[in-house]
């Protein structure tokens, strides 16, 4: 992705001189970074990689205004310094946008550089190429599946990526807003999580809070100027914790650092909207870290003593102890957290690790033991276990790419359980995991045979869930075949992709029969399955794919008989009732606008020329005007607008760039939209009475239902309204939170939200 253009805009002023300037000061820090790493030759050719670039990109700027060499300068400059890569990345970093942008092409790369150097960058050119294509969402999910396969091929295109992606990210002011999401969209879909997969925490993170920044930017200030507001009694509240430990500590002879920080903007907001509760009611908003200085042979040994001193001042929640030395995550994060009753009955979190495992977090795995120069370690099986397992999802023939992406980022978030083979060899599975996913974890072909299991020498079924410490032999038969129900209960994407990949064979099976069908129905009608045939049928009867409609037919899940209603065109098919009309058609009837709004009113929204078009509003979010809002054109039902805070959002922005249509409300005070609050507080009789005289008395709206549980004394209610807009949302929502009692108001997305 590159946020580039031929024109300065906006005010930027620098002179030519100043410009050599900076971009002479951002390269010598480069350097400066690369230091330790730089071997004889190195230098030479850094320079040389860094004169090719200045020179292929020396007529282009950034939407900012500025050269875009500086670019590249980030880019390499974030390899070097935050992942911990050395020359060969910082190089590829450098012509990163080289190929795909200029003149210089990969045979120009590889003449002049090393052939490492040119297969990065290829790997590179072709994520790059196959991101920002329009075409349809098989091929978005494609391009994701293409940058995995990239990574499992070398990682460092990938941390290359990422680097891009950060500084784009931290750059994305200058963009319009439509790219701001969707680019926004694309990162917390798919780069963070890869980021956490491999253990870059750090830059997850800023990825994660600059995405919320640009795409909920009213929550993203929220919590930083709660963050702001309450840093003083924080901080008060850090130094009252750490003061005592921090004594023993020196007194014992460690070598150590303690500090608290808060935690990130978006595990903050995560928090708040997982548990719906204020920023006031995020009890763990900071972490206690400590980091030691020990020597390798010591590491384990010293962390556990520093837990055992924490827990002589604090007494540990022992639910929550995590013991990640003893066996690492699987992207290689190690330390030792424990949760402790701190001054004043808080819970407080304490991160015990040493200064390597700190940087492990940091920089994550593929970074500190695979690229930098020195003795490889045993955690570099952990990371070629990671890419081994990858490349064999990414094998599996036959996979949906939109599901398996989805089914892969599942994978990538989990938490993990540690499980044994009856041999005694230790496999690592996603929480939550059965039986028949620890099958096709061992072999794809144990999976597809398994009838059930036995765990710890107990009998099971296939749907049974295992835990952390299992011991589980697998049984199988010949005559077993993956059923469609194993879907509902399978967690791994191998699982998934490799029960998928067996059931779209038998489909295709099932399908050619009908397909057979089809074709003899067009010959009698003298026409052909041709490729506009094809898709007017697939639309007509709503199918997703022509498999999936030849497999209905040979199920008879469609009426043939509606092909009457057809008119043939040369050899050309053509449904009677529809129109050929230019691009700014009604998208929607107005049939289903009458069922929701109650009349047949034509409602408007404003595309980017202002056009009338006609929408639906989407169920999941129930947008209203004075919401942040993008149109999604959807396959059978028109345009359908989401909020941008959507639960959906980011994987309809990531996945449908193209179908994306910038909208923003109209004025429009006529119509009213339904929408809906929880609210909680204390019991009080009175309370419904006072709720309806807002509604009904005060602000005069339409109430659609109210519904109240009360329970020990606290009852939470659900109420359905129809509003103009957000303003008279919020008037409403201020109101209601004035009343006596009532101490929590937040919206909600849909009615089973
Ligand atoms: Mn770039």
């Amino acid at each position: 992705m590159d946020i580039k253009s031929t024109t300065p805009l906006g005010v930027y002023d620098k002179s030519e001189e100043e410009e050599k300037k900076i971009i002479l000061r951002e390269y010598r820090a480069l350097l400066r970074a690369l230091k330790q790493n730089i071997k004889k030759g190195d230098k030479s050719l850094l320079r040389h990689a860094f004169e090719m670039a200045v020179e292929a990109h020396k007529t282009t700027r950034r939407k900012s205004g500025e050269p875009y060499i500086l670019h590249p300068l980030a880019v390499a400059r974030i390899v070097v310094e935050e992942i911990g890569l050395g020359v060969t990345s910082a190089i590829c970093a450098l012509l990163h946008d080289t190929v795909e942008d200029t003149e210089i092409t990969l045979e120009d790369i590889a003449r002049e550089f090393n052939n490492n150097v040119s297969k990065i960058i290829d790997g590179l050119t072709k994520i790059s190429n196959v991101v920002d294509i329009r075409g349809n969402s098989t091929v978005q999910a494609e391009n994701f599946r293409k940058i995995l396969l990239t990574l499992a091929e070398d990682p460092r295109v990938i941390l290359i990526k990422l680097a891009d992606r950060l500084h784009n990210m931290r750059t994305l002011d200058s963009m319009n807003r439509e790219k701001q999401l969707k680019i926004a969209s694309e990162t917390t879909y798919i780069y963070s999580p890869l980021a956490h997969r491999l253990g870059l925490y750090e830059i997850k993170s800023e990825m994660e809070d600059l995405a919320l920044k640009f795409t909920q930017p009213d929550i993203y200030t929220d919590i930083t100027r709660g963050l702001k507001e309450t840093r003083r009694e924080r901080t008060r509240y850090i130094n009252e914790f750490i003061k005592p430990l921090k004594e023993e500590l020196s007194h014992l002879g460690f070598d150590f650092e303690i500090y608290g920080r808060p935690k990130a903007i978006h595990s903050i907001w995560n928090k708040m909207r997982n548990k719906h509760v204020t920023f006031e009611e995020v009890y763990d908003i900071f972490a206690i870290r400590i980091i030691l200085k020990s020597p390798p042979e010591r590491e384990k040994e010293d962390c556990w003593k520093v837990y055992s001193i924490i827990t002589n001042f604090y007494h540990p929640n022992p639910e929550r102890l995590r013991d990640w030395i003893s066996v690492p995550k699987g992207n290689g994060y190690e330390a030792l957290h424990t949760t402790v009753m701190g001054p004043g009955g808080r819970w407080v979190e304490v991160q015990i690790r040493t200064a390597r495992m700190n940087e492990i977090a940091e920089k994550g795995l593929a970074a500190h033991w695979k690229y930098k120069e020195g003795a490889p370690s045993a955690q570099e099986s952990k990371l070629d276990s990671f890419l081994e397992h990858l490349r064999e999802v990414l094998a599996s023939p036959n996979t949906d790419t939109v599901d398996f992406i989805q089914d892969f980022k599942l994978d990538l978030f989990t938490e993990e359980i540690y499980v044994y083979t009856p041999k005694g060899d230790m496999r690592v599975l996603p929480k939550g995991a059965t039986a028949l996913d620890f099958a096709f974890d061992i072999h794809s072909q144990l999976g597809t045979r398994c009838i059930g299991a036995k765990v710890n020498h107990k009998l099971v079924p296939l749907s049974h869930k295992i835990n952390s410490g299992d011991q589980i032999e697998v049984i199988t038969s010949s005559k077993q075949h993956p059923s469609e129900d194993w879907l509902q209960f399978v967690v791994t994407a191998k699982a998934k992709s490799g029960v998928k990949a067996y059931l779209k064979e038998d489909k295709r099976k099932t399908a050619e029969s009908g397909k057979n069908m089809l074709k003899r129905r067009l010959e009698k009608m003298n026409t052909t399955l041709s490729q506009h045939n094809i898709n007017e049928l697939v639309q007509h009867y709503k199918k997703s794919s022509p498999l999936d409609l030849y497999y209905a037919i040979a199920v008879s899940n469609v009426d043939l008989g509606e092909l009457k209603n057809f008119t043939l065109y040369g050899d050309k098919l053509q449904h009677q009732s529809k129109e050929i009309k230019n691009d700014t058609k009604e998208l929607v009837d107005e049939d289903a606008l009458k069922i929701k709004h109650g009349k047949g009113v034509e409602l408007v929204i404003f595309g980017e020329r202002s056009d009338k078009v006609l929408y639906k509003l989407a169920q999941c979010c129930q947008p209203i005007p004075g919401d942040d809002v993008f149109g999604f054109v959807t396959s059978g039902e028109g345009l359908k607008i989401h909020r941008t805070d959507c639960p959906n959002a980011a994987k309809l922005l990531a996945n449908y760039g193209h179908r994306i249509v910038k909208t923003k409300w109209a004025k429009n005070k006529e119509i009213s939209f339904l929408t809906g609050v929880r609210i909680t507080g204390m019991d009080d009789v009175g309370v419904i009475q006072k709720i309806t005289n807002i509604i009904s008395g005060e602000l005069k709206l339409n109430m659609r239902s109210l519904s109240i549980d009360s329970k020990d004394g606290i009852f939470e209610g659900t109420i359905m309204v129809f509003v103009h807009d957000r303003e008279e949302l919020n008037m409403f929502c201020n109101k209601l939170g004035a009343l006596d009692g009532i101490t929590k108001i937040e919206r909600i997305d849909s009615p089973e939200g």
